[in-house]
């Protein structure tokens, strides 16, 4: 059974509330939004959208290692953007943030090439901060401890073109 978690209209509403936090977050400096795929791919389609100030937008693929039933944090890039870091503004689109294992990996290895700032813009976050204290800068909404799906995340790559988000549960 299935339960809608927050609706395309709430989505929308907060996606707007977000682009224009972002908007003024950065006057001045390169903008590069990284999203995380695949299950940032809606969110972000619709967030730069919302972004009212020159950017760029590439992806990131990222692979964990080793056990697939837990976040092991152990990650490495599968697709590597072609695009220059250093000394842009990043901002790193994650779909959901659970421990934050993932997104603290990645950070840490795009911070070695030197960008200008690095913050992450999460559309839902856990909250299950057993290992890693690092909230996302600009988050979309609280998200209850249940497996969730649609804009863009999937189970077993199903569900991925709802527009709302629901749970599985
Ligand atoms: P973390 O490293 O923060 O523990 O894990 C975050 C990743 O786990 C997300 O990028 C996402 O791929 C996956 N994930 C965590 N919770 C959910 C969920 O409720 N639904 C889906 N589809 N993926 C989730
Ligand atoms: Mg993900």
């Amino acid at each position: 059974m299935k339960r809608v978690v927050f609706t395309e209209a709430e989505i929308a509403s907060r996606v707007g509330e977000l682009g224009a936090a972002i908007t003024d977050a950065y006057p001045d400096g390169d903008l590069l939004v990284l999203g995380l795929l695949k299950g940032s791919f809606i969110f972000v389609s619709d967030l730069v959208r919302a972004i009212r100030r020159p950017l760029q937008v590439d992806f990131l693929v990222v692979s964990s290692y080793g056990n697939e039933m837990v976040s092991s944090g152990n990650v490495r890039l599968v697709y590597d953007p072609e695009t220059v870091l250093a000394g842009k503004h990043i901002l790193l689109v994650e779909d959901i943030v659970d421990t934050g294992r993932t997104l603290a990996r990645v950070m840490e290895i795009l911070r070695a090439r030197g960008p200008r700032s690095i913050e992450v813009c999460a559309l839902l976050d856990k909250h299950d901060r057993s290992f890693i204290p690092t909230p996302p800068r600009f988050l979309g909404f609280d998200a209850p401890s249940e497996f969730l799906v649609g804009y863009g995340l999937d189970h077993a790559e199903n569900f991925r073109h709802l527009p709302y988000v629901a749970s599985l549960q």
